[in-house]
């Protein structure tokens, strides 16, 4: 990481000191100050106003004890947390992660990436984050229940629908964001778009469910398309098998791609013949069963143990769908030598900053996760629209605006790295077109 203007490289120096040992979190602002740089240079009102300084601190961070009784009666501990990151354009707006690596560096960064993915939407919608190391695999319907009950117990006093509308991450699905709801409902006694991804009889949108996958192949195809090509008869290797990956499975293979690989976080599957998506879903979505199934069932399909031995089957594009950090440097180089020539982020952060440097040495389309996978969280932003209006649109009608959300969030991030002297460096260009909007406006707002 070099960040070229002597004031953010001094910025980033006091963020590191603040924030020791914070990792992921370190590492997420590391790249947007980098990206920053030809802003800085240019814009001294900003930094007058104080506004990198600002943009860098949460506005709020919220850590709480989430106690609740598993089901041989004894009490369990877990830890809570919701930052609430910046509220300069709109409420906050961020999913909640369950699994136990979450930490305050994870949620941080996390909810850092979000302000300027949700500035990039074009819908009016601050950053946030949430979670618990909470680990759903292998707990019962009622002890997922009892948990969120007690997790929004304590949440449900810092959320609301003009302040903080959470959703689904990693570990939270239609089934968390049920009793998420329930809970709030009853605590605060109003029926509000207090969450989004929510059920379909009781205030969710259609397409949410498909929206990120969706969402990232919209994006991938407008980068393909710039290059001159397209998915049709290429070979994909997906990582992960959740939420993200399946529709990002789908919408891949409804354009013409070859997905031929998919994963979970014990290992990943081969089929030469083109993943068969129906299995996928019966064993992930209904049976909430491993990929290794996969090789089971269908012949000829290879499964193999470990997450990193995915990015060593040739393929042309990679979609990682996981979690974060999950190409790095060695992985990036086998991708390249294997003939990949487009890389789009499904999920946050997946690759180091090492892998995003081989892939830029190698000219490798680059679609970064705040921009490739933006289409979740814009189609939230339309199930608040909806909740607002209290009416349901089609799915047609949300999906073609998640697609015209797609292809602007892409053109805006080409022409905002045209512009700053980085023309076809899409991590630069999502960087600077996410923070101008809420820079401007939190100098309008003055010093808060
Ligand atoms: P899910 O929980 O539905 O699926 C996550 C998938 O990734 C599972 O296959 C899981 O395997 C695997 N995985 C999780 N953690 C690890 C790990 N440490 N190592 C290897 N594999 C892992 O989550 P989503 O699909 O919703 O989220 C995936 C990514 O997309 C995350 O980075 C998330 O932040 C990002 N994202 C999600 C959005 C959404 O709308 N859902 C919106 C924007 C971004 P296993 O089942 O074994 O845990």
């Amino acid at each position: 990481m070099e960040i070229k203007n002597a004031y953010l490289a001094e910025l980033y120096e006091r963020v590191a000191k603040r924030n020791a040992g914070e990792k992921e979190f370190l590492q997420a602002v590391g790249e947007v100050l980098e990206s920053l740089s030809p802003v800085a240079d240019r814009r001294q009102d900003l930094i007058d106003a104080g506004v990198f300084d600002r943009i860098v601190e949460p506005e709020r961070f919220v850590q709480f004890r989430v106690a609740w009784v598993d089901d041989s009666g004894k009490v369990q501990v877990n830890r809570g947390f919701r930052v609430q990151f910046n509220s300069a354009i709109g409420p906050y707006k961020g999913g909640l992660r369950l699994h136990p690596s979450v930490c305050a560096s994870v949620i941080k960064f996390l909810g850092f990436e979000q302000v300027f993915k949700n500035s990039l939407t074009g819908l009016p919608m601050g950053g946030g984050k949430g979670g618990s190391d909470f680990d759903p695999k292998g707990k019962s319907d009622g002890e997922i229940m009892r948990f969120c009950q007690s997790f929004m117990t304590e949440l449900c006093r810092h959320i609301g629908a003009d302040t903080d509308v959470p959703a689904g991450d990693i570990g939270v699905g239609g089934r968390e964001i049920g009793y998420l709801f329930g809970q709030y409902k009853r605590i605060r006694n109003e029926f509000v778009g207090v969450l989004t991804g929510k059920g379909l009889t009781y205030g969710g949108s259609l397409a949410r469910t498909q929206a990120t996958g969706y969402g990232l192949c919209y994006f991938a195809k407008c980068m393909l398309e710039g290059a001159g090509k397209s998915f049709d008869g290429k070979t994909v290797v997906i990582s992960g098998s959740g939420n993200v990956a399946i529709y990002a499975c789908q919408k891949a293979q409804s354009f013409g791609a070859k997905v031929v690989a998919m994963s979970d976080s014990n290992g990943y599957v081969y089929d030469a013949d083109g993943i068969k998506l129906d299995v996928v879903q019966q064993i992930k979505e209904v049976e909430r069963g491993r990929i290794s199934e996969y090789a089971k069932r269908v012949p000829g399909a290879v499964y193999t143990e470990g997450c990193k031995g995915i990015w060593t089957i040739p393929c042309d594009i990679a979609l990682p769908c996981a979690t974060q950090n999950e190409i790095d440097g060695e992985s990036a180089a086998i991708l390249v030598k294997n003939g990949c020539f487009a890389v789009a982020e499904g999920a946050n952060m997946p690759s180091t900053p090492e892998a995003v440097e081989c892939f830029k040495a190698a000219c490798v389309l680059f679609g970064p996760a705040k921009a490739a996978n933006a289409g979740g969280v814009a189609t939230s932003g339309l199930e608040m629209s909806q909740n607002s209006l209290r009416l349901s649109w089609t799915f047609e009608e949300v999906d073609e605006r998640l697609h015209g959300i797609m292809k602007n969030i892409y053109a805006n991030a080409v022409a905002a790295a045209a512009e700053y002297g980085c023309a076809g460096d899409l991590v630069a260009g999502a960087n600077i077109a996410g923070f101008l909007k809420v820079a401007e406006a939190m100098k309008a707002q003055g010093v808060c």
